[in-house]
């Protein structure tokens, strides 16, 4: 399994060979482009992992999410891939660069690229998405293709990267006129090429992230901005209804069309202006705590594939121990429990709330004052906001019962529940 899972990216070795073996053999850099899609390609999978990382931060986010339905395993299992199309990409971007050696000697910067990609953004590529898109929900061809993208209703910044082949090859296009049409007109450059792609990537996570970032304040200070730069709530309900909300990053196209849903600003402005007091309250409440230092990397908003499945200590996780351990060390100056993960059974919500300590902090006598005011404070915020029936995690269940008890008088609601 694990095999299966990394082979994909052995794709990317004749890159590095290429370059390598340009660098040490011939001593040239003519196959410096190599280098280049590696290092794109990387960057382009660290902005879908920390708009993933954000995504399920529900402690950060959760007053402004756009579906208040979690996203299950089946839809996790769907998006395994997401990343593959970044290969099919760089595969591409190899084909253009062997046929157009010109492409090599990019200048660093050239600002009248910069305009020009912008030009051939609104221009062509926004509208040729937009009708593509439009072609793509026909009766024809929507279940032969674009059905796999809709199979993710909740979505999520990797939902971006759910497509059929032909899909991102369409999407290949869409991103190749500005960013090729700049270079064939002689004002590409390197910094162009990388922020356009990069900002491409970042504008699809925001549209999928699920979370309602763009202050409603802002659309109603430049109401024409809400035409310039579609939000999360805009393509969430392009997910939900299918037949409205087209267009790749700009609503003008939608406007145009004809296809603007109208319910897109009012919805927003009310996720957008929602406040703590507005939360459903929970009907259970898990208290949890971090077992390890290892257990505490398998956190959803670390990574949401190996977080899906049991925990299991892996290699790749042995670099990265000693941060986690320092972030461990950070909470325990200041940090609250917080929300960990939510699911919904029979129309009950269920919460699993962190404290924010490690095993081993539960045995040191002097942490215990501290780890059991953090459990009290979280006890009487779940009896203040209505929380029926809360549960304790082993540890936490101990520290409570060898301590001396509660500073204020045990909530009557929760008693039973503890
Ligand atoms: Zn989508
Ligand atoms: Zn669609």
């Amino acid at each position: 399994m694990i095999f299966i899972c990394i082979v994909q990216y052995l794709l990317y070795g004749p890159f590095l060979a290429k370059f390598i073996h340009s660098m040490y053999w011939k001593e040239s850099m003519e196959d410096i482009w190599c280098l280049h899609i590696l290092v794109l390609c990387a960057l382009r999978g660290l902005v879908h992992q920390l708009w993933s990382t954000y995504s399920n931060m529900l402690y950060l986010n959760r007053t402004r999410r756009v579906s208040q339905q979690g996203i299950d395993y089946e839809q996790i299992d769907h998006e395994w891939d997401w990343d593959n199309f970044l290969i099919l990409q760089a595969i591409v971007g190899s084909f253009v660069y062997l046929n157009f050696p010109s492409l090599v000697n990019l200048p660093l910067w050239d600002v009248r690229g910069l305009i020009s990609c912008l030009i051939l953004h609104i221009g062509i590529s926004e509208p040729l998405f937009y009708w593509m898109h439009r072609l793509l929900h026909s009766s024809h061809l929507f279940p032969l293709y674009h059905w796999h993208h809709h199979e993710s209703k909740i979505t999520h910044p990797f939902t971006a990267g759910h497509a059929t082949f032909l899909e991102h090859l369409l999407l290949c296009v869409v991103i190749g006129i500005p960013t090729l049409g700049t270079a064939f007109i002689g004002y590409g450059s390197i910094i162009v090429m990388y922020s356009y792609i990069l900002a491409f990537d970042f504008l699809r996570c925001l549209g999928h992230s699920n979370v309602e970032i763009i202050p409603h304040c802002l659309y109603q200070r430049v109401p024409l901005l809400r035409y310039v730069i579609y939000c999360p709530t805009y393509h969430s309900l392009h997910h939900q209804e299918m037949k409205t909300n087209f267009c790749l990053f700009m609503p003008l196209y939608d406007m145009l069309g004809n296809t603007l849903n109208t319910a897109s600003w009012s919805l927003h402005k009310e996720i957008s202006s929602r406040t703590s007091t507005d939360e459903r309250a929970p009907d259970f409440v898990f208290l949890a705590h971090i077992v390890d230092i290892m257990s505490s990397m398998h956190a959803p908003f670390l990574f949401r594939s190996f977080s899906s499945g049991p925990f299991s200590t892996r290699l790749f996780l042995l670099p990265m121990w000693p941060f986690a351990f320092v972030v461990v060390l950070a909470m325990w100056l200041k940090t609250k429990t917080f929300l960990f993960s939510f699911y919904n059974i029979r129309g009950r919500l269920n919460q699993t709330w962190i404290v924010p300590r490690v095993g081993f902090q539960y045995f040191l006598p002097f942490a215990a004052e501290g780890i059991n005011k953090l459990i009290e404070e979280a006890i009487l915020r779940a009896d203040r906001i209505g929380v029926k029936v809360i549960s304790l995690a082993a540890l936490n269940k101990c520290i409570r019962l060898t301590d001396s008890g509660f500073r204020q008088e045990k909530p009557s609601k929760l008693r039973n529940g503890i």
